[in-house]
């Protein structure tokens, strides 16, 4: 490139940084062959068309290619599927459209409450929206997975498995100490009632 002092053709790169989606370069003008010598930086970008269309196609595609990504995070998709179901989705109209259009989904702002994803919170970008729904199915099969387990084991007579199922193994072991000392009771009650009515018999057997 052209130095931007001199404007000579001729510069030599003494440095590069990589940067994401960029790379930084320290440059040098070349006085051997006739440029003024100063040096100056530059910041080479990938050029994205972030989204496009294809010729004669009839829908938008989004950049999503791995090697333009970074910071990856894990995505817990019980934690977004509860966040989905808390989250206000209505039917509405744009004020700038007529009132017999409709469109259906949540607000940006609620939206960016939740998820806290994309530039700002006036705005829902499609690929949040996509994945967010895909989290979502991710975590509702997971629910259904534990639960047809659950089923499985219930059906198998096998009673909930204690391992696999904290709270109702912790409820049915409640359960089952309530139903032991109502028996102990009911025992203690009956034996009681046995001994009175010996006594009233004796009793009655030695009036006579
Ligand atoms: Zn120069």
């Amino acid at each position: 490139m052209n130095c931007p002092f001199c404007s000579h053709p001729d510069t030599r790169v003494t440095d590069s940084r990589p940067e994401v989606g960029a790379i930084r370069r320290r440059r040098e003008c070349l006085e051997d062959s006739g440029g003024c010598g100063r040096r100056f930086s530059t910041l080479e970008r990938v050029e994205l068309a972030g989204v496009s269309l294809a010729a004669r196609g009839g829908a938008w595609s989004t950049i999503s290619d791995r090697s333009v990504k970074a910071n990856f995070a894990p995505v817990d998709g019980r934690e977004v599927l509860d966040l989905v179901a808390e989250m206000p989705i209505a039917s509405w109209g744009y004020k700038s459209q007529d009132a017999s259009i409709r469109h259906i989904g949540p607000t940006a702002q609620d939206f960016y409450d939740a998820f806290a994803v994309g530039e700002d919170d006036k705005h829902i970008t499609t690929v949040d929206a996509d994945g967010v729904a895909l989290a979502a199915i991710q975590g509702l099969y997971e629910l259904v997975q534990e639960q047809e387990a659950q089923i499985a084991a219930l059906e198998n007579g096998a009673g909930i498995d204690t391992a696999a199922s904290g709270p109702s193994s912790s409820g049915l072991s409640v359960t089952s100490a309530l139903v032991g000392g109502l028996l102990a009771l009911g025992l203690a009650l009956v034996s009681g009632l046995l001994l009175v009515a010996l006594r009233a018999g004796r009793g009655r057997g030695a009036q006579a």
